[in-house]
């Protein structure tokens, strides 16, 4: 069984909930640059890759689990897979922002198409589609929150933890999108195949997430 973890911070919060749910690397995954670690049992791997790849390795079953942001899931919108497991890890929100004071544009049916700046393009679409609000969307990689200030866009839609990254560029918040955490996703296939050894691992995760709810 291979499941495919997200690189980065969040690595640090998803190993001690691993660890309570009796899923050990066997060698240090922070430090290291290999990309697949055998861990404590037998049939379980783990593979450490951007968290944009993890849906797509789910997917197509090359892995058999993995844990992603529901940002990610909801801009990858594949069918291929179950998202049985919120682990409640790196909360945050996606919503869109504009800058401080303004009257709100995208409330605005105005003159021209309102200009839509995100890493999160199909979420983008999807959202202002069912406001029914004319948008031209433009995707960028990061420093979203140059785009307004800089005439490339009216409203970014992004991912807000504590709003400061927001403020100290002169942006609000202003619509929320979705509620976002760390999910656990299962290739469908492999629920069928493997329906024993993934069940327990789930019912571990989330004996392990309750534990920590009620701390
Ligand atoms: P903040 O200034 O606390 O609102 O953090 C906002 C920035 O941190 C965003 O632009 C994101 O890039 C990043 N960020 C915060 N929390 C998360 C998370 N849970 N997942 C991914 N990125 C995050």
């Amino acid at each position: 069984m291979v499941i495919a973890l997200t690189k980065g911070r969040i690595i640090d919060e998803v190993l001690p909930l691993f660890e309570q749910a009796g899923i050990v690397p066997s060698e240090d995954i922070q430090n290291s640059r290999k990309l697949i670690f055998p861990t404590n049992l037998d049939n379980v791997q783990l593979m450490v890759i951007r968290g944009s790849d993890v849906p797509t390795y789910v997917e197509f079953g090359s892995a058999d689990m993995g844990v992603v942001g529901k940002d990610l899931i909801l801009e990858y919108g594949g069918e291929g897979f179950y998202e049985p497991l919120d682990l409640k890890l790196a909360r945050c929100q996606l919503m869109t922002a504009e800058p401080v004071g303004v009257v709100s544009n995208s409330s605005q049916q105005s003159k021209s198409r309102l200009r839509i700046a995100s890493k999160f393009v199909n979420i983008a679409k999807r959202y202002f589609a069912e406001q029914g609000t004319q948008v031209e969307i433009i995707k960028l990689n990061g420093a979203l929150e140059l785009a307004p200030s800089m005439g490339l866009a009216d409203v970014i839609v992004d991912i807000v933890d504590t709003g400061k990254t927001l403020k100290a560029n002169g942006l609000e918040p202003r619509e929320l999108i979705a509620e976002v955490s760390s999910r656990v996703i299962v290739n469908k296939a492999s629920l069928k195949i493997k329906n024993r050894a993934i069940r327990e691992i789930l019912g571990k995760l989330k004996s392990a997430v309750d534990g920590n709810e009620n701390l």
